[in-house]
């Protein structure tokens, strides 16, 4: 145990974090009242600096991707971290604040004295979430975790962004769990499609022949990519972007200079025409509507997006369907319903996902193939579903959102009702999305509004915007608005007023 005196006492701020280093090692010391902390500075999710978060209601919620602590003990709160903060001993002497290099050991593994077994279908963002939370709520039994993907879980997020970029090869994007952990935690992985499922026996059917019996099962098996249907859509180069195996036949085809047709407007869809671009490609989105993203962002945000895009090189066209991938035996081109040829080397379909429940018919599905669940992701007994395959109640209207941390606050609430715990969700959903470099946050699951204002200029970040309906924010759109956005996740989870909202925002520090 050695001690470092990092800072006075009276120059960590009341109302926010403070970032000290010991050697290499970022520290955050959190000031509450007179009691002060030391945690991790750097998020256990994905690095981000936890002093630029917000402190709210007794929690950190970090800048980047909104995972809460808690202020009292670094625990876990929400996603997408999946850790709780590592915390470092601390004594304040004379004024100065002086912290221990090492962390305190809090880390552990429940012991094996359950009989049950619980089985996850689909090892995602929300089966590695309900995995480690079962551990974390101290389940001892066995738990298996069952994928058709070879590997650990890792984050998909990364490859419309990053990984088809050319900036992270695909063997390297991290899992989102180490080998270690899985072993530790006991948690045994299956590297099998699962084929059906016999609810009233609690059993599942696995491609390899074998069949398991569970006493609680959670299935997250995610979205399947919406296919073409189209002469030509079968050719080698037309691909969809779901996996890592996608992403690695997208780059073993795409070469700087050829031209890529990305057909579709999703998130997927211009996430990837912004990766594509920044790896050399010629790229011209074939959209569906006139603005991206208007429908969530609304027209401002939408074009101010657009403009991104195009002012990068991109050719966004909103005129012509596609008809026909031409080529023999490699894709060629697109041809349009107006006649129009569209040169191409590459097709990437973005066109959407569909719930990927087929093993699963026996259960009554929703028209869209997703699974209805109640407010605790509840099937029916023994059986819950969370993330891209569930339709749950948000703010009592029946409601499928495909967003990375929804999909992993599903999943721990699932774990914690398979433990007979009675969760709900109470949050307010969030995604982020990727383009040239700009990270736009967004708040909230808004159908329609009435009044939209924006702090500064969405053509030129940083801004947010705040969507209100009858007086109160029902969503929210930033680009470089962390600290805000981190604050807002937080408040909006109570019915937040407009003024009142631009006022916290006025005053943050
Ligand atoms: P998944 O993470 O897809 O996991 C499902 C798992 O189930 C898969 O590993 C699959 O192999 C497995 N599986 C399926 N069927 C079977 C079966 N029969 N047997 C065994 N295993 C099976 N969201 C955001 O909020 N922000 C973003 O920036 C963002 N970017 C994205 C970028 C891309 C390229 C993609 C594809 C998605 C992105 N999303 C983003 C959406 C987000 O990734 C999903 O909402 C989230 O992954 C859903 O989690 P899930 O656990 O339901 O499904």
């Amino acid at each position: 145990m050695t001690l470092h005196r990092v800072a006075r006492f009276t120059d960590v701020p009341e109302n926010q974090g403070l970032e000290v280093q010991i050697d290499q090692r970022k520290i955050l010391l959190l000031k509450v009242g007179d009691q002060l902390r030391a945690y991790q500075g750097e998020c256990p999710h994905a690095g981000a600096p936890l002093a630029e978060g917000a402190l709210c209601n007794g929690r950190l919620t970090c800048p980047w991707h909104k995972a809460q602590f808690r202020i009292e003990d670094g625990g876990l709160c929400e996603p997408p971290a999946l850790d709780s903060l590592k915390r470092y001993p601390l004594e304040v002497r004379d004024g100065e604040v002086w912290v221990d290099d090492q962390a305190l050991r809090d880390a552990h593994t429940p012991p094996a004295d359950d009989a049950r077994t619980f089985v996850i279908v689909g090892a995602g963002a929300a089966g590695t979430a309900a995995a480690s939370a079962l551990r974390e709520l101290g389940f001892g039994g066995r738990v298996l975790l069952i994928d058709r993907e070879a590997g650990a879980g890792y984050d998909r997020t990364v490859l419309s962004k990053f990984v088809i970029a050319g900036e992270t090869p695909p063997e390297e994007i991290p899992a989102l769990r180490d080998d270690d952990f899985y072993r530790e935690q006991r948690i045994e992985r299956i590297n099998a499609e699962v084929t059906s499922l016999d609810c009233a026996n609690r059993t599942l059917q696995l491609s390899d022949g074998q069949s398991l019996q569970y006493d609680a099962a959670l299935l997250a098996t995610g979205g399947a990519p919406k296919q073409l249907e189209l002469p030509g859509a079968d050719l080698p180069q037309v691909f969809v972007l779901r996996s890592r195996t996608h992403a690695q036949q997208i780059l073993e085809s795409a070469r700087p200079g050829q031209h890529a047709v990305i057909i579709g407007d999703s998130f997927i869809a211009m996430e990837s025409a912004s990766a594509l671009r920044q790896f050399g490609l010629e790229v011209t989105v074939l959209a569906h509507q006139p603005v991206p993203f208007a429908k969530q962002f609304g027209e401002t945000v939408g074009k101010a997006i657009l403009a991104l895009h195009q002012a990068n090189g991109v050719v966004y066209r909103a005129e012509g369907e596609a008809t026909q991938i031409e080529g023999t035996h490699k894709v060629e081109a697109v041809r349009l319903d107006n006649g129009q040829r569209l040169p191409a080397d590459l097709v990437l379909v973005g066109i959407g996902v569909s719930p990927a429940t087929a093993p699963f018919a026996d259960l009554p599905q929703e028209k869209d193939h997703s699974l209805r669940v109640d407010g605790g992701m509840r099937v029916t007994d023994g059986l819950w579903a969370a993330g891209d395959i569930a339709t749950f109640p948000l703010n009592g209207q029946p409601c499928r959102i495909e967003h990375w941390r929804l999909a992993q606050q599903q999943a721990r609430i699932a774990a914690a009702n398979m433990l007979g715990g009675d969760e709900h969700y109470l949050d307010v959903p969030y995604f982020w999305t990727w383009h040239f470099g700009k990270n736009y946050d967004y708040l909230g699951h808004a159908q329609s509004w009435d009044e939209v204002e924006f702090k500064g200029d969405p053509f030129k970040p940083p801004f947010i915007g705040l969507f209100g309906k009858n007086g109160l924010v029902i969503a929210a759109v930033a680009c470089d608005e962390e600290r805000n956005m981190a604050m807002l996740a937080e408040r909006m989870k109570q019915p937040l007023p407009v003024d009142n909202a631009w006022r916290l925002i006025r005053d943050a520090p």
